[in-house]
This record gives C-alpha cells, sequence and structure tokens, in this order.
C-alpha cells in the first residue's frame, strides 16, 4: 500500500492492531458502487458482500454512511443479505441514510426516519420554475424524502449545467433554512444539523469503537474524514481512505491512502481483514 499521508503507514499497522475494537465505515456511492448514469442503477460492487462479511468477522461492526434514503441502499446494495451473513458472527452492520437522519440495523432490520425538514416541500414546488430560470430545464430532480436532488450527470454539459444550478438552489436552500450539498454532478438539498461527521463520531461513541476506518470519494464525505481525524487527535488510531476517481481530486489531500474506485476499495478492504486475521492470530 501506498500512503499519501506521513501517517498512513503507522495509523494503518494501529488499525489493525484494533481489530475487534475497530468501526469500518464507508460511503456507499463512488466507494462501494460505481458512479453509473441512472442513480436508481448504481449496485454494490459484486465482490463486496463477501468482502464485507470477512472484514466483519475480525472487526467490531461496519457502518455505511450515504446520502441516499436508508432502503433504497439497502435494496443496491443487497445489504439485508450483507446483515444476514455479518449476523452470523454475532457482528452488526450499520446503514445510516440520508447522512444520518435515517438508521438501520442488521439487529433491529428496520428504518428509523424522522419527518421531512419544514420548508422541503414548499421547495420541491418551486423546483421546476428555478431549474428554468437557470436555464437548465432538464437536470433531472429526485425526491428522497428527507432531502431532494437535482442531477446533471444526464445533460448535454454536466458541468456546466452544475455551475449555473448551484448559486440559485444555494439561494433557494438559504431562504429556508436548508442544507445544500454538492456532489459529483448532482446537488443535494436537505435538512441542516446532520452531517456524515456527526453520524460518525455518534456511531464511534455508541459502539464504543477505539479506532476508525473511513473510506469515501466526494464532498460529502469531508465531515467524516474529519470526524475520524478528531479520533486520532484524541489519541486513537484512524485511517482515511479516498476512492480516488478523475472527477473528484479536492479530498486526495486530507487523506492517508488513495485507492482506485470501488475495485481498488475491494482490495483495501481484503488486505485489511486478512491483515486483521493475522494480528489475531500472532497475539
Ligand atoms: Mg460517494
Amino acid at each position: 500500500m501506498e500512503f499519501c499521508s506521513a501517517v498512513g503507514s503507522d495509523q494503518y499497522d494501529a488499525v489493525v492492531r484494533a481489530g475487534r475494537r475497530l468501526l469500518v465505515a464507508l460511503d456507499f456511492d463512488g466507494t462501494l458502487a460505481p458512479i453509473v448514469d441512472d442513480p436508481t442503477a448504481a449496485h454494490i460492487h459484486p465482490d463486496a458482500p463477501l468482502v464485507l462479511d470477512k472484514l466483519a468477522a475480525e472487526v467490531r461492526g461496519i457502518a455505511v454512511i450515504t446520502g441516499r434514503p436508508a432502503r433504497q441502499v439497502l435494496a443496491l446494495g443487497g445489504l439485508d443479505e450483507v446483515g444476514d451473513a455479518i449476523a452470523e458472527h454475532d457482528r452488526e452492520l450499520v446503514v445510516l441514510g440520508q447522512y444520518g437522519n435515517e438508521r438501520w440495523t442488521s439487529y433491529e432490520r428496520r428504518v428509523i426516519t424522522p419527518k421531512p425538514p419544514p420548508g422541503l416541500s414548499g421547495l420541491i414546488r418551486e423546483l421546476p420554475r428555478l431549474l428554468r430560470e437557470a436555464g437548465v430545464p432538464d437536470a433531472w430532480i429526485e425526491e428522497k424524502g428527507l432531502a431532494v436532488a437535482v442531477h446533471t450527470r444526464r445533460l448535454a454539459d454536466p458541468e456546466a449545467a452544475f455551475a449555473q444550478l448551484l448559486p440559485a438552489l444555494a439561494e433557494a436552500a438559504r431562504e429556508r433554512r436548508l442544507a445544500i450539498e454538492p456532489g459529483r454532478m448532482v446537488i443535494e438539498i436537505r435538512a441542516g444539523g446532520m452531517d456524515k461527521g456527526r453520524a460518525l463520531s455518534s456511531l464511534v461513541s455508541e459502539l464504543e469503537a477505539s479506532a476508525v476506518v473511513f473510506v469515501g470519494d466526494d464532498l460529502g464525505d469531508v465531515p467524516a474524514f474529519e470526524a475520524a481525524l478528531k479520533v486520532r487527535e484524541a489519541g486513537f488510531p484512524a485511517l482515511l481512505v479516498c476512492s480516488g476517481s478523475e472527477e473528484q481530486r479536492a479530498l486526495r489531500e486530507i487523506v492517508d491512502l488513495v485507492v482506485d474506485g470501488p475495485d481498488g476499495v475491494m482490495q483495501f478492504l481484503r488486505v485489511l481483514a486478512a491483515d486483521v486475521a493475522a494480528a489475531h492470530v500472532s497475539k
């Protein structure tokens, strides 16, 4: 493994030694699943179920922390079945949807969802007009329950459309006290007050994990990387891994390791599982 931070190699060794106290948290799109033109068809990497199962046997827990609704990611990831397999090792799979606002666990097996934020339904009604005024009437609107996403990936010039839309949507979100989340050719508007960083921090405490690995690929993952750094500042090991792409290079500055997209994530998790298992044996 070629680490890109000065501390990467030491942090990796320390998370390996943490073994049963280690929480491995992963983003979904671009990390566990390849980015595709139709986000409703972003199925999990075919190797993921087996890789997650192997890893779960060696660590404290595995979490998927995503902007998607929890039910959607459960379906696209086949995570119900992954949870069944993980339960065999008496380990838990936690799925935190909509940036941590929704929660599903392989123990409880139901999605807990809060009410949609005030202002969201009004904004959704206004969206067709806002898109027309921004000159991007054909952007695809995806209602997500607690959020709405506007996708530009399938337009003729996705990047120009994204740039045209961002200021208009940021203003509309600000007026209604909603949060805006720019991603890879998608802009989301959602409830404020929760992000992947808060989601990760509370899960670390809840599981009493004393080491964390977080893998993400996009700007919405930055708060989770920062939460992982806080774990490190508190004196516990934390490894920050970026599922790299040409589309999103901003994260490369803050992480310890860049792997090559979902294929690279699978390879990393395989090696991590094997190293943790070997460390258990040698104890
Ligand atoms: Mg992602």
